[in-house]
């Protein structure tokens, strides 16, 4: 209630008794950090946990938060924008800040990219991905072709349609049969190139091809569903192979997207350019909700010349003027300073720090791509001690599954990135 001042614990208690939290049940078993206020890579504790008041944040709140907490450039934009106005409907009505961010999005994206969806999350943005390409082959009278085909391992998000793609081991498809979307799966890519692999995809593809609306991939690295890396050469491959049978392709860059795996997409590592791709996360800088869905002009005309020449797709908060800023003031610090050699940076400080991983008891593997550090353990890491031992060192980890890993904001300093990497291996050690 307004005007009510609460203590720490007596928020915490209210949380636990009305609040859902993410994969969580209710109520709840573990009791979350209370955050304050965050600044830099610094999140400010309300109380102080195993000593610390504050945490290195080594997730970037999900991989969003690249320019850190409480930019100076991204504030200032969207204080601008909130005296001119915090949100204008869509429909009949336009903005300068959606106007620009399309702009920038087209020009930072490959060539062919030239039309503009926003949508308000990264999940919804994958479900106008697949409306687009369902819609596209409906509109060239091919409406048998209304299926997705992906590999397992896979990660598109929590609402309905992308559940179907994601890995239905790991999505657990089993509680769904029946009621998600029956999708079409190939093998979880190998990390090396195998040409082996690659006549797999293409024999899937040719058994289904004519009831297969697109391909819907993760480029270079699965994330959510496992923190794997395959080869670049396979999003080649993808590009012939759809080409080939007459299926549209869609790269999901939400969590690859801007700078991430080195490039500043990940469609970028192999030069190849989808028919449709979704951004997201680290859009807005990890300000605010918004996500965006691209298609080139062979996509957009084809819906336009179908039965139902439109996209039938319209959220409320579409276009939202604050997120817009936000994307358009994060997209200007992301360009205008040498990301590349941050990223680099970042990548070297990684591989230096993770490499004593190796001779811990219960580590499989270590991998680093980009600003992206992963440990994987050869059991099932107990979560809450692993988050334990990493909050002991001062820093902020999501561990899941057999992974800890980090996606640090890349202004993280070397520093920042040695206490990540110390406090990886001690949770390693002791998960
Ligand atoms: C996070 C994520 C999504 C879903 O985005 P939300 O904004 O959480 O809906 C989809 N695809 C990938 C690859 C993601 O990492």
């Amino acid at each position: 209630m307004e005007g009510r001042n609460f203590t720490p614990g007596q928020l915490l208690d209210l949380d636990r008794e009305h609040v859902w939290h993410p994969y969580g049940p209710m109520p709840a078993v573990e009791r979350p950090l209370l955050v304050e206020s965050a600044s830099g890579v610094r999140l400010r504790l309300a109380q102080p946990v195993h000593g610390a008041d504050e945490l290195i944040d080594g997730m970037s709140s999900w991989w969003a938060a690249v320019h850190g907490y409480a930019n100076p450039v991204i504030d200032a934009a969207i204080r601008d924008q909130l005296g001119r106005m915090s949100h204008v409907m869509f429909g009949g009505l336009t903005h300068e800040p959606a106007i620009r961010l399309a702009d920038t999005l087209v020009g930072m994206t490959p060539g062919p990219l030239r039309h503009v969806f926003l949508a308000d999350s990264g999940s919804v943005s994958i479900e106008v991905a697949a409306k687009m390409c369902l819609q596209y082959w409906r509109s060239r009278g091919r409406p048998e072709k209304r299926h997705l085909l992906t590999w397992r391992g896979g990660y598109h998000g929590d609402t309905w349609l992308p559940m179907s793609v994601c890995d239905p081991d790991g999505g657990m498809h089993h509680l769904w049969r029946g009621s998600l979307a029956e999708q079409i799966f190939a093998d979880t890519p190998p990390a090396e190139f195998d040409t082996a692999y690659v006549e797999h995809l293409e024999e899937v593809l040719a058994v289904n091809a004519g009831r297969v609306a697109a391909v819907i991939v993760e480029p270079v690295v699965q994330n959510a569903g496992g923190m794997r890396f395959h080869s670049p050469r396979y999003l080649s491959a993808l590009r012939e192979l759809t080409a080939a049978h007459d299926v549209l392709l869609v790269f999901d860059e939400i969590a690859t997207g801007f700078g991430r795996t080195g490039e500043l997409f990940a469609a970028d590592h192999a030069g190849v350019c989808p028919d449709v791709m979704c951004v997201g996360k680290a859009l807005t800088g990890g300000y605010l909700t918004m996500a965006a869905t691209l298609c080139t002009a062979g996509v957009a005309d084809g819906i336009s010349s179908g039965e139902v020449p439109v996209l039938a797709h319209g959220p409320t908060f579409m276009g939202n003027p604050l997120a817009a800023a936000a994307a358009n003031a994060s997209l200007g610090l992301l360009l205008e300073q040498d990301w590349r050699a941050e990223v680099g940076r970042i990548e070297s400080r990684l591989t230096e720090g993770l490499a004593p991983a190796l001779g811990l008891p219960g580590v499989r593997a270590t991998r680093v791509l980009g600003a992206i550090g992963v440990i994987q353990l050869d059991h099932n890491a107990d979560m809450a001690t692993a988050t334990r031992a990493a909050v002991r060192s001062g820093v902020w980890l999501r561990p899941f599954r057999d992974l800890i890993y980090t996606m640090p904001p890349y202004i993280s300093t070397d520093d920042d990135i040695a206490r990540i990497t110390a406090a990886m291996l001690a949770a390693a050690a002791e998960a």
